[in-house]
């Protein structure tokens, strides 16, 4: 059996590491777009620079092949007209791996191209929330651990969200949140600006109590039916606009107890989610003692390569209200 503590250990450096650089990038977005005359830059720059800085940092402490199966390949970087953007992503990768060249780069970007193996694997979103990246406002660098289906161990690093519940999403926190979890050992949170000495704090979502229920979603509106998802919660109490955040942070706003639900219903096209964008909050959320399903009520099954092949939605929350949403969702014949 494989040594879950270092691999959430490796795991939970190279996250942090990752997000470090993404900070760095969007901190001087200004300056890379006035460099390369190209507004979606910064974003292309820090997603290599991320899933390189992941894949670097995996391979160096992790015995044993490394199957990753990254959202990037580096067939955009390699092309020669691109090469101000390798330069960005090479010097954005340097201020966790000093030695970082052209060649070590695009080599550590082309481990992301492995493939689900059912005897373990890891997945990477090295941005989730791409426009929340641009936008200044929320992302996360998503990694988790899967074995024969099920999720080992969820990183998730979410540079921009406060852990102080009082700050707006939409503001730029100056620490940034950190979680990670192993299957069965509860779910962990530190500053993404952590250096290693300080103390993880324990995250346990706490059954629902209070007489309001908040939930969040996709601020992408073709990511989620809205109107279907706001009738559902309205059936089980909620009022009022939910929350909308770019990427799995909104795993975490639930697992920590900020939000009550998360809810996504695809639109009438029907749409597989992919493994990278759901597998480490999943298990974040679980860990946190939240119910994790798709909108049918059925497990998140990781077993079917890239994508949720088997599962429509997805419904996090405390136990008794995910079964109301859920109730709610099958009786509106939604899915
Ligand atoms: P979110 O930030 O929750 O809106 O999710 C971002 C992720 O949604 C991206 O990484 C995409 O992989 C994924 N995505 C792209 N198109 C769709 C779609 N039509 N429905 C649901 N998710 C999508
Ligand atoms: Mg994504």
């Amino acid at each position: 059996m494989a040594d879950y503590a270092a691999l959430a250990q490796a795991a939970l450096d190279a996250v942090r590491d990752a997000s470090l650089v993404c900070r760095t990038v969007q901190r001087t977005m200004d300056a890379v777009r006035a460099i390369t005359k190209d507004d979606s830059s910064p974003v292309t720059i820090a997603d290599y620079a991320s899933q390189a800085v992941v894949a670097h940092t995996l391979r160096g402490r992790l015995p044993g092949t490394l199957h990753l199966v990254g959202e990037e390949t580096s067939a955009y970087l390699r092309n020669p007209e691109h090469a101000t953007l390798l330069a960005g992503t090479v010097e954005a990768a340097r201020e966790v791996w000093p030695e970082a060249d052209d060649d070590w780069l695009l080599e550590a970007v082309d481990l992301g191209a492995g493939e689900p193996n059912p005897s373990g694997f890891w997945t990477l979103d090295p941005i989730d929330g791409t426009k929340g990246f641009l936008r200044g406002h929320q992302y996360s660098v998503c990694l988790a651990y899967i074995e024969h289906g099920q999720v080992i161990i969820g990183v998730l690093g979410c540079p921009n969200l406060a852990r102080d519940f009082s700050v707006e999403f939409d503001e730029r926190d100056g620490a940034g949140s950190i979680y990670w979890c192993i299957r069965g050992q509860g779910v962990w949170e530190l500053p993404c600006t952590h250096s290693g000495s300080e103390r993880p704090v324990k995250i346990e979502r706490l059954p629902h109590a209070s007489p309001t229920i908040s939930y969040c979603e996709s601020v992408d509106s073709s990511h989620t039916y809205r109107e279907a998802v706001m009738s559902v919660m309205e059936a089980v109490g909620a009022s009022g606009e939910p929350s909308r955040l770019d990427g799995q942070g909104k795993y975490a706003v639930v697992a920590r107890g900020q939000v009550d639900a998360h809810v996504r219903l695809p639109r009438k096209r029907p749409y597989v989610e992919r493994i990278w964008d759901h597998a480490p909050g999943a298990l974040i959320a679980a860990e946190a003692g939240c119910s994790v399903s798709d909108a049918r009520g059925e497990p998140l099954d990781f077993s079917h390569g890239r994508g949720l092949e088997k599962n429509i939605g997805i419904v996090v929350a405390p136990p008794a209200l995910h079964g109301r949403i859920v109730g709610a969702i099958a009786k509106r014949g939604l899915i």
